[in-house]
């Protein structure tokens, strides 16, 4: 039977264990991580605090939950998040911070989700009875709506004074944060040490199943697993889970520089194509997004063409088309989106 080649390029998500990453799973040391005597849990989280530099690190079954539980763990009911308008905390977890922590966002603008020190100096609001109160920024790393941006360290050196001025807590959503670090050569703990808490997600491009971690001090990650439980994230012998993420980190970190020059070569070769608009500057790491021309037809219809020839990308908007690089499309596969996307302009 000849296996059906689909590039599947709608996000990072969708990468499998590799035979290496399995193996290692099923070998993983498990125990009951609720009663916290699972040696490979406690091995990935002592790796992950090392890593970003911090006391300590939680293992979280999504980036979701992470986000969540640290938004949790450093708000009260009636307290604002001072956040971009495109911020996944925002638009992709379901409400939770309204929800969940029963907290306002002020909405930050900006290209590419990145905003700066000023404006959130503008957002925080003044200490009285008739304003919610100014608690957290949160700032995502690299953005995912915003294109998977990289932020410019010194803005985040900015925003941590006035943040520091107000007193108010930073968290980084940091589901990318190693596409970041590669492609800034930046290392993770630079960033990290200028935040309370930190998200980060192994199941995207650093290709594990499941799980993400949260880092922080020993008494904030103590607040946060506390949530974590209360959230239902308690996880048994979650060191199978563990052990994918800790092969993760020891092994794909590197490879993500891979997908970078991947989502580049996308990104030129659309520019070249006179169906489909692209800003080739925005291209940063491993998204591109790029815009269908009326000639061409809807995003949707894009994608659906797409589809039927096995290269299967994500309609975001009326016009907007995201493809997202990851470790389980090569060099080759991304000829053969391109080849399908050049078939657009002779119609
Ligand atoms: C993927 C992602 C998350 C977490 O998503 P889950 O699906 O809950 O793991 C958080 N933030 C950003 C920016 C993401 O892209």
């Amino acid at each position: 039977m000849v296996e059906k080649r689909v590039v599947d390029l709608r996000s990072d998500t969708v990468t499998k264990p590799s035979p290496e990453m399995l193996q290692a799973m099923v070998e993983a040391e498990v125990g009951d991580d609720v009663l916290g005597d699972d040696p490979t849990v406690i091995a990935l989280q002592e790796k992950v605090a090392k890593l970003l530099g911090t006391e300590a690190a939680l293992f979280v079954p999504s980036g979701s939950m992470g986000n969540q539980a640290a938004i949790r763990a450093q708000t009260q009911p009636g307290d604002e998040i001072i956040a971009h308008a495109d911020s996944h905390i925002y638009h992709y977890e379901g409400g939770a911070p309204f929800a969940i922590s029963g907290c306002s966002i002020s909405m930050m603008q900006g290209k590419g989700g990145i905003f700066d020190a000023d404006q959130v100096r503008s957002a925080v609001r003044p200490v009285e009875s008739h304003f919610a109160q100014s608690r957290l920024v949160v700032i995502e790393n690299t953005h995912n709506r915003g294109g998977g941006s990289i932020w410019p360290i010194e803005r985040i050196q900015d925003i941590r004074k006035v943040a520091d001025e107000f007193g108010l807590s930073m968290h980084l959503d940091g589901a990318r944060l190693m596409n970041a670090s590669v492609a800034a050569g930046i290392k993770p703990s630079k960033y990290a040490e200028l935040f309370d808490t930190v998200s980060v997600c192994f199941s995207k491009g650093l290709g594990a199943p499941v799980g993400s971690a949260v880092a922080g001090t020993t008494e904030m990650i103590r607040r946060v697993h506390r949530f974590r439980k209360m959230f239902g994230g308690g996880m048994r012998q979650s060191g199978i889970l563990a052990a994918a993420a800790v092969y993760a980190l020891d092994h794909n970190i590197d490879g993500l520089a891979q997908d970078h020059a991947n989502a580049k070569r996308l990104a030129e070769a659309l520019s070249e194509m006179p169906g489909f608009d692209i800003d080739l500057a925005a291209v940063e790491t491993n998204i591109v997004y790029f815009d269908a021309a009326e000639s061409v037809g809807s995003a949707a219809e894009v994608c659906a063409c797409l589809h039927d020839k096995d290269v299967w990308m994500m309609a975001i908007g009326p016009k907007r088309v995201r493809a997202v690089t990851h470790r389980d499309v090569d060099t080759e596969g991304i000829d053969r989106a391109i080849e399908v996307l050049q078939t657009f302009g002779a119609r």
